[in-house]
Parts: structure tokens; sequence; C-alpha cells
């Protein structure tokens, strides 16, 4: 195998024109299995989930899950796609050992959903990207390598096989080919990724966990010369599984394919993995065309024939949607496109309106989440959603706010507090000590001092100028370790001074 120097990023845009498709394989969150009752918990026991169909023993025959047809076809709807009215299973052949049965029951040439698609945004600019059919089919088994260095079948003694994944209801979501997205190629491919990722998390068909295995993208890229009318050949590198890493995988295909194209090669259609550590791909094996799978209808399954009053009935049962959600979030927070981005970005959209739901107001919420807590995440490394507060927890902080019982300064000791396990915001209240001192009697006895320790300041305030005093409740805050309140204290300051 050849190794190339990939052409660099920028010079590889220049000369050729990518294009994307996108096949994502979403796990459903049943009860049970695809075909059979089988549970489908993740990290049990291997081989503890299974029973004679999952495990293709002779006699056995599926049925077909009536809720993972639902999900499907919630997710084709949200989709923008059609529902057809009739269609079938079809048996792919293919023998690896991860699959009992030797074929996998999926669908072919009659989908259950065509014709939609997702809409998203990259650095403002709105892109469409077609989705050709969304199919229903059964997850395969997992194989463990077991000897070698890196967990792959080069290199190991011997290889085990756990079935409890074999027979999970699995949605598979392909795009059309998605052209002209230029430079911004890697960009669109994991907007694409993520609002798909939103978009099933919403429906609550699946909890769409890239580093467990529910969600996994495999990401298609061609290139051809800018100008020329003939796609390239594609490759496939598969089951990347973060968004980062489809971007990634898109990027390195692009310079890798672009320095092959350069010295006069050609692209092998193949399967590619996709490396974390060096954010690049390797050859896998050559990629099969459909006949090698020898489809044919399922014989043992019945078509699926969804009427139009179940369609109807799951359509009007659909939640709202990411994107109606974040227009309806914008308008009702005042926020700007800059403003939401961030907050999507951060993972915040949830924990501020649930926040919010708790009773605190949106500038708050958000000031929170995205200012003191963001900063908390960042340092010890973790996504927002990981910190150990809840949204309540948050209101309940800014209650106290709001009722000038804890300034800003003790706010974010309250949080600390929470954050280190002190117990609920009450609790670290009552322990630290953090109240806000508005109680004239005990602020006078500290603003007096303050007065006569800083003489001179205090002469100038009395001489008329009144910014001065500004150091003088800075003192106060001080002298009261931050629980003064700060109104207050200039209030009684420029009071005792006799310039109220
Ligand atoms: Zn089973």
């Amino acid at each position: 195998m050849s190794v190339v120097t990939p052409m660099k990023y920028d010079e590889a845009l220049a000369r050729f024109e990518p294009v994307l498709g996108l096949e994502t394989h979403i796990e459903l969150g049943t009860a049970s299995k695809m075909f059979c009752g089988c549970a489908t918990g993740f990290g049990a026991e291997p081989n503890t989930q299974v029973c004679p169909v999952c495990l293709g023993l002779p006699g056995s025959l599926p049925v077909a899950n009536r809720a993972a047809i639902e999900g499907i076809i919630k997710i084709g709807l949200a989709l923008n796609c059609e529902i057809v009215e009739w269609c079938r299973f079809a048996r792919k052949n293919y023998f690896y050992p991860d699959m009992p049965k030797d074929y996998q029951i999926s669908q072919y040439d009659e989908p259950i959903c065509v014709d939609g698609y997702l809409d998203v945004e990259v650095e403002g600019e709105t892109y469409r990207i077609e989705i050709e059919r969304v199919h229903m089919e059964e997850d395969t088994g997992k194989s463990l390598h077991v000897g070698g260095a890196t967990g792959r079948i080069q290199g190991a003694d011997h290889s085990l096989v756990d079935y409890n994944r074999a027979g999970i209801p699995l949605v598979e979501i392909v795009t059309k080919p998605i052209e002209g997205t230029g430079a911004k190629a890697p960009l669109v491919a994991r907007a694409y990724a993520t609002e798909l990722r939103e978009l099933v998390r919403a429906l609550g068909v699946s909890d769409v966990r890239m580093e467990q295995g529910s969600m996994r993208c495999d990401v298609n890229v061609s290139l051809m010369p800018k100008g020329a009318a003939e796609w390239g050949t594609r490759t496939e590198t598969k089951n990347v599984n973060s968004l980062r890493s489809v971007e990634r995988a898109v990027r390195s295909e692009i310079e890798r394919q672009a320095a092959v194209l350069d010295g006069g090669g050609s692209i092998r259609q193949e399967t590619r993995h996709f490396h974390e550590d060096t954010g690049t791909t390797t050859s896998g094996r050559s990629k099969e065309e459909a006949q090698d799978y020898r489809y044919f209808p399922e014989p043992d399954l019945v078509p699926m024939a969804p009427s139009r009053a179940w369609v109807a009935e799951l359509r009007a049962s659909l939640p709202e949607l990411p994107a109606a959600r974040r227009a309806r979030v914008q308008g009702e927070w005042g926020l700007s496109d800059l403003e939401l981005r961030d907050v999507v970005n951060a993972g915040a959209l949830d924990l501020i309106e649930d926040t919010i739901g708790a009773g605190a107001d949106a500038g708050a919420a958000r000031k929170w989440w995205m200012n003191e807590l963001s900063r908390r995440a960042t340092e010890k490394g973790v996504e927002l959603a990981e910190l150990p507060i809840e949204p309540a927890q948050v209101a309940r902080v800014q209650e106290m706010v709001a009722a000038g019982e804890l300034n800003d300064k003790l706010a974010r000791q309250v949080f600390e507090g929470v954050l280190a396990g002190e117990g609920a915001p009450d609790e670290v209240v009552a322990a630290r000590g953090l109240k806000v001192v508005s109680d004239d009697g005990a602020l006078v006895a500290i603003i007096d001092q303050v007065i006569a320790d800083n003489a001179a300041v205090a002469d100038k305030v009395r001489g008329g100028k009144v910014a001065a005093a500004g150091a003088l409740v800075g003192a106060v805050m001080k002298a009261s370790r931050g629980q003064a309140d700060a109104g207050r204290a200039r209030e009684l300051i420029l009071e005792r001074l006799g310039v109220s």
C-alpha cells in the first residue's frame, strides 16, 4: 500500500470540487429488539440478551416491532419525507461472524421513507441536505479482537463475539449527493450530523449517543476537477463516531484524494477506517456492489403498509423540532443570531429553558449558564450538562439574588459550593454564612469604621465629589467580605457624610 502525502487543504479546494454523501445509522431505543422480544439495554454481560430468533436458529421466525416502525415513521416525517403506503423488508446476504443468520434483514428498493430534506446552517448560510431514503433494518452483533495492539483483527490472537446488539432496530438515513459546498464540505457534514442528532433526540426515539455507537456515520467523499461534469470515484469512511471526527474525516479524505489524483493515480472504490489519533483514514475492504449482497424480498415477514390514518396520527404526535424551537427561543429570549449559536454550541439550550421553567428570568438564566457555569465546565474539562448542578438549583440562586439576599459575587460562591458537593444552594448559604448584610445597624458600624480609616476620601465626598464615594463602597464590601448590600451601603455612606 503506497502512502501519499496529503495535498494542502486550500490547494485541494482550489483545484477540486468535493461531493459528499452521508449514511447515518441510528439504533432506536425500543425496549425490545426489531424481530424478537429480547431486551436492548447497553452494557449487559455478553450474550445474555439473545434468543433463537436473533441468533438465527433454524425454525425461528421474526415478527416486526411496531414501536420501531413508529420510530422510523417519526424520523421520516421530521425529515420531510414521504411515507410510502406499502413496502417490504429484504434479505441482505453476507457473511460476517457478527451476523448470526448470515444475512441481515434490511430494506432494498422499497424503503419506508423517501425524498426528504434537512436544512442545516453553517456560518450563517443555510444548506438544504436532500434525503434520498430512510430505511429499517437490524443491527449486527459486535466482534472483539483479542491479543493485538490496536484492537483490530490484524495481529489478534483470537476473536470473541457478542450477539446482544444483533437484532436491535436500526434506522439508516441516506442523503442524496451533496454538491456545491466547496471548502465548507467538512463543516456542512458536521452540521448535518449535529442537526440530525438533535432532531432524533427531540423525537425521543433514540439516545443518539455516538460514543456508545447508537449513532454512527459513514462518510462518502469524492472529488472532481473544477468544472468537470462527472463525479469522481467515492470512498466510504465507515462508522465515524463523533461529530468532530465527521468533520475531520471529510477533510482528510479531500486532502488524500487530491494528492492521489494530482499524482496521476485513481481513487479505488473502497471502505476506509478513520483513526481518531492521527485524524486520517486507511484503506479497508473494497466496496461491495449491491449485487454482491444478493438482495431478495424477506419471505418470513409480511409487507409494511402503514395506514394513512396511522401516519397522520404520528405526524400530529411530533414534538416541537429543533429548528422551530431555536426560532421560538430566539424570539422569547431576545437573542441575536450569534448569541443563539453560542447557546446552542455550548449545549445550554435545555439547561437555560429548564432554569426558566423553574422560575428564573431568561436573561439571568442565560447569564449564569453561559458565563459562570460555562467557565467552570471548561476548567473541569466537562460538558455543561455534566456539571453536578440542576437547573432548579440555578433558579433558586437567582431567586435569592433577585430578592437581594445574595449579590453576584456571593452567588458565585454558592455555585462553587454546590459544584463541590456541599449540598443545595440553601445549604451552602447556611453552611458558608453567605448572606448579604443589608441590616442597617451592622452596615453602619462597618461604614463608620471605613469613614474613619479613609478620612481624606470622606472629605472629598463631603466637599461634593460624590464619585469618590465609590472607593468607600469598595472598602465596605471588602470589610464585609463581599456580603454587604452595595446599593444600600452607598446610600448610607452618602447619608452619613451629609450629601444625600
Ligand atoms: Zn432475540
